[in-house]
């Protein structure tokens, strides 16, 4: 059974409220994740707790325990000349800004004249989350995957 600083491989597909695919990870290509340091959204990583390998389920997750509620002081108007002059700006760029010493990436939301709308909430802030899960396997962390909190893939990838 799934229990803290397990290695968790399922699959999964994401709906929100209306039933929209939001993503998904099929069987070849699983989500790897340490369960208890926080990967993964709270709602998920808690419906998830105690599930063996074979479990299927389906968990509706709140905002609140998923990616937040929309932080309406996150979306901003800021004036043109604080970007850099010679970058062109255009809506769906990003840029990430320290906010009180955490790093938080900015999405531009549109360009209004001399001002630039930009919004610093999740893409997924404010949906409900409709998760599909299916546990594929479970082992145990590495030392090195405790230590670093994350799953390392065993290609010597590192991320
Ligand atoms: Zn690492």
């Amino acid at each position: 059974m799934i229990k803290k600083n397990d290695v968790v491989s399922m699959s999964y597909v994401l709906k929100n409220e209306n039933g929209e695919e939001l993503g998904r990870a099929e069987a070849k290509e699983p989500l790897n994740y340490l369960h208890g340091a926080g990967n993964i959204v709270p709602g998920l990583e808690s419906a998830i707790d105690g599930l063996a390998i074979g479990d299927k389920k389906d968990v509706t997750i709140l905002p609140e325990n998923g990616y937040g509620n929309v932080d309406p002081a996150l979306m901003l108007k800021i004036a043109r000349s604080n970007f850099p002059s010679d970058i062109e700006i255009k809506p769906n760029m990003q840029f990430s800004s320290d906010m009180g010493g955490q790093e938080r990436v900015f999405t531009v939301d549109s360009v209004e004249g001399d001002d630039v709308c930009v919004n610093g909430n999740h893409p997924l802030a404010g949906e409900t989350l409709n998760f599909s899960v299916e546990i594929l396997a479970i082992r145990e962390a590495t030392k090195e995957e405790l230590e670093h909190g994350h799953v390392h893939d065993g290609s010597g990838h590192h991320h």
